[in-house]
């Protein structure tokens, strides 16, 4: 079985992700620019039943235009953003690929709110192979 291992850079947050991540994409909206002082976010969903943590991330909350409570969770030492949820699918947790000690392990297939793109950012995907889902 999978198992995706990861955490903040000083090492206060650590989390575990055991199974196959759902979806993972790059997100280039402005909310994920500011999070992560970036370009854009590489992200999975995950299970939230299948996320542990250990240390205890602080959070802050923003309210999307949706009307559902996004949450952010970072490092309160280095400040390193980890994951997110959403009162819009609270069985999913959203984890930060750059958070996972590889991040290469997750591959992003979609690129999301590429309406918010900075002129600069050239965040690429690999392209879909024939009959590919
Ligand atoms: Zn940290
Ligand atoms: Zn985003």
């Amino acid at each position: 079985m999978s198992v995706l291992t990861g955490g903040c850079a000083c090492g206060a947050v650590r989390f575990t992700a055991t199974g196959a991540p759902r979806f993972a994409f790059i997100c280039q909206c402005r909310d994920c620019q500011q999070m992560t002082g970036s370009d854009h976010a590489a992200q999975f969903a995950h299970a939230a039943e299948a996320f542990a943590l250990e240390g205890r991330p602080a959070h802050w909350d923003r309210q999307s235009a949706a009307g559902f409570t996004v949450r952010k969770f970072f490092c309160a030492t280095c400040g390193a953003p980890v994951y997110g949820t959403t009162s819009r699918a609270p069985d999913i947790v959203m984890v930060l690929a750059e958070a996972l000690d590889d991040p290469a392990a997750i591959t992003p297939t979609a690129i999301v709110y590429g309406e918010e793109r900075i002129t600069w950012d050239h965040a690429s995907v690999p392209a879909r192979s024939e009959g590919e889902a």
